[in-house]
């Protein structure tokens, strides 16, 4: 066989996911989730899921049908329920598959009662956010009655600030609680569980925080780095003083320098707005983003990393909520951007 090496490696670290994943179920009170869809946000659903579940993670999401059928088969004891719910395109895949529709709407209740399948089924209810889910006053005014709920959701809006939304969603879900049946609530996101006990409920669904993203200042220091983004050096050169590197010669080399070319860019999810702020370390050298990001190239400046040499490894600066406020990207963007050019090793 012959084996041919990416340029590009993601190092995803399962121990920083695990422990994560029971920090925030400490928070949580009662069960800790995991929202996993868009892939696992880029890291890889299927794998992130195996090392949940084998830290005891029962309750998963993801967003689509076609994100659930790539699960399958499930392993035993795991729960996989759809946040988009069933259209009448998804029904033949909400009969066949072992996961369950989140349903959203007072259209997909009917949907899902007209198929009789009288299996238990998930319930979103809106509380302020105006995205998924049935109205309170839907919820509240007989739409869900005799229907089998598992667990009955919402979801904040504006949990990662401190915004009075919170208080409302919060008083808004409780009166839900206390009218409509399920066998349990579910309220908070990873921002969410950071509010207090108050949010927990019976089940939480975080995502970011997981893989590494800090959502409000009450994580920092609890969270670790899970994606760390590494670039093979495809060619060494020096610089003269005066001359410019790269589209548009935006950077000029202030002295004779060396710089190091890398094959990454936009399909890798490395945008143009890392530019000026991005850098990578090798061996604890800090090397600078140099000139912008283009197509698929990038260059650092590697005068102060003698040594370094075509053919070896990068480590990107990834650490997300410094990265997000450098670039103006948000972390979620900065996961899920990761392209597939990236080979994924976890270790
Ligand atoms: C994506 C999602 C989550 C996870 O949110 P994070 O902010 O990534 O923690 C939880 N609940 C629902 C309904 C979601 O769509």
């Amino acid at each position: 066989m012959i084996d041919i090496a990416s340029p590009l490696r993601l190092r995803l670290d399962s121990a920083a996911l695990v422990s994560n994943w029971q920090w925030l179920a400490a928070q949580s009170g009662k069960a800790c989730g995991a929202a996993i869809k868009a892939d696992g946000y880029g890291l890889g659903a299927r794998k992130v899921m195996q090392h949940l579940a084998a830290a005891g993670c029962r309750d998963f999401f993801v967003a689509s049908w076609a994100e659930a059928a790539a699960l399958m088969p499930l392993a035993g004891g795991a729960s996989l329920s759809v946040l988009h719910g069933v259209g009448e395109s998804d029904m033949v895949a909400a009969r066949t598959l072992p996961a369950k529709p989140v349903l959203n709407s007072v259209e997909q209740v009917a949907r899902w009662r007209a198929a009789g399948e009288g299996r238990p089924c998930d319930v979103m209810v809106d509380t302020g956010m105006n995205r998924l889910g049935l109205r309170v006053e839907e919820a509240l005014g007989g739409a869900l009655d005799g229907l089998a709920i598992d667990t009955l959701l919402s979801h904040l809006a504006s949990a990662d600030e401190d915004s009075a939304q919170n208080a409302g969603q919060l008083a808004a879900f409780r009166t839900v609680r206390q009218r409509v049946p399920a066998r349990r609530y579910s309220l908070a996101n990873s921002a969410g569980i950071c509010l207090g006990p108050d949010y927990g409920f019976d089940l939480t669904r975080p995502g970011l925080a997981l893989y590494g993203g800090t959502p409000r200042p009450e994580a920092a220091g609890h969270i670790g780095q899970v994606a760390f983004p590494e670039a093979r050096v495809l060619q060494v050169r020096d610089v003269r003083a005066g001359e410019t590197v790269g589209y548009g010669a935006t950077w000029t080399a202030p002295a004779e320098g060396r710089i190091v070319v890398v094959n990454m860019g936009y399909a890798d999810g490395y945008l143009r707005c890392h530019a000026g702020q991005g850098g990578a370390t090798w061996r604890g050298r800090e090397l600078p983003l140099v000139g912008r990001v283009s197509m698929d190239l990038i260059a650092f400046d590697a005068s102060e990393a003698g040594g370094l040499a075509e053919g070896d490894w990068l480590a990107l600066d990834y650490d997300l909520p410094v990265t997000a406020a450098r670039s103006g990207l948000s972390q979620y963007e900065l996961l899920t951007g990761l392209g597939a050019r990236f080979e994924r090793h976890w270790i």
